[in-house]
C-alpha cells in the first residue's frame, strides 16, 4: 500500500515513521521498517498503527538507510508474519512491496522445493528469496534476475546487507518517487511521504530500476532476454 525509503547521514527510523505516518489516509492493516546498520539488517514490523510500530521500535535501531511500508493485505491475512519488510532465509535480504505478484504460488511451490521455508503467507516474500539465492554481484544485478522470474506489479524497495551503502528500487505498475536532498535520497510511492524533506523529485517509469545512495540515483530501464532458437531464424532456399 505505502512504501517510504531513505540513504543518507540521518537515522533514517524517524524519517520513514514520519513518512509512514504521512500516509496513513490510504488505509492499512500492518505496518513495518527495517535498517541497515554496521551490525546488519534490523526488521521490526507488526499489525497495527504506525504509533504501535513506533512504540514497540527496539531501543537499537540505528541506521542511516531504511525502507518502510504501510500493507494493505491482498496475499494472506493481516498479522505480524504478513507485515512487511519480508526477508530471505539468510536475513540479509529486506523487501517492501505495493502490488500483486501473480505467479507467487508456482514461485512459492518452486523455492520450497528447493528447499526455502517460507516464513509468510504473503506474495512478495518471494521477491526476498529470489534476490537472496542470486548468483550476480551487484544488489541491483539480483533485483533484475529476481524480477525476471515475477509476473505482476509492483513498487519496491530492497536492502542487502552485503550492499550495505544503498537501496535498489523498482516499479511496474504501482507508483514509486524518487526525491534527492542534500547528501540524502528518498523514495515514496506517493509524494506526501517526502514532500517535507525534498522537492526535487523523479517519477519512476514502468520498467525502470533504480539504485540510490546518498549520493544520488541511477536508474536503468529493465531488459529482458530470451532464448532464440536457431533454426528459427535460419534462411532456407525458396
Ligand atoms: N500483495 C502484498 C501483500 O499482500 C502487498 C500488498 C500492498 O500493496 O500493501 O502483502
Amino acid at each position: 500500500c505505502g512504501i517510504v525509503g531513505y540513504v543518507g547521514g540521518q537515522p533514517a527510523a524517524p524519517l520513514l515513521l514520519e513518512g509512514l505516518g504521512r500516509l496513513e489516509h490510504r488505509g492499512y492493516d500492518s505496518a513495518g521498517v527495517a535498517v541497515l546498520s554496521g551490525t546488519g539488517l534490523k526488521v521490526a514490523k507488526r499489525a497495527g498503527r504506525v504509533r504501535d510500530l513506533a512504540d514497540g521500535l527496539p531501543k537499537r535501531f540505528a541506521g542511516k538507510v531504511g525502507i518502510g511500508h504501510t500493507r494493505w493485505a491482498t496475499h494472506g491475512p493481516a498479522n505480524d508474519v504478513n507485515a512487511h519488510p519480508h526477508t530471505d532465509a539468510k536475513g540479509l535480504v529486506a523487501v517492501v512491496h505495493n502490488g500483486i505478484i501473480d505467479n507467487a504460488a508456482a514461485l512459492r511451490q518452486r523455492l520450497s522445493d528447493e528447499g526455502v521455508d517460507l516464513a509468510s503467507d504473503t506474495d512478495t516474500e518471494v521477491v526476498a528469496h529470489l534476490v537472496g539465492r542470486s548468483e550476480a554481484g551487484t544488489l541491483e544485478g539480483k533485483v533484475r534476475e529476481a524480477l525476471a522470474a515475477i509476473e505482476g506489479t509492483y513498487g519496491l524497495a530492497i536492502l542487502h546487507a552485503d550492499f550495505p551503502d544503498r537501496m535498489v528500487v523498482a516499479r511496474n505498475g504501482s507508483p514509486l518517487i524518487v526525491g534527492v536532498g542534500d547528501h540524502e535520497v528518498f523514495v515514496a510511492s506517493d509524494l506526501a511521504a517526502i514532500v517535507r524533506h525534498t522537492t526535487t523529485v523523479a517519477h519512476l517509469e514502468d520498467g525502470e530500476i533504480a539504485t540510490l545512495t546518498a549520493s544520488g540515483f541511477t536508474t536503468a530501464r529493465e531488459t529482458t532476454t530470451l532464448d532464440i532458437d536457431p533454426a528459427a531464424y535460419e534462411t532456407g532456399d525458396h
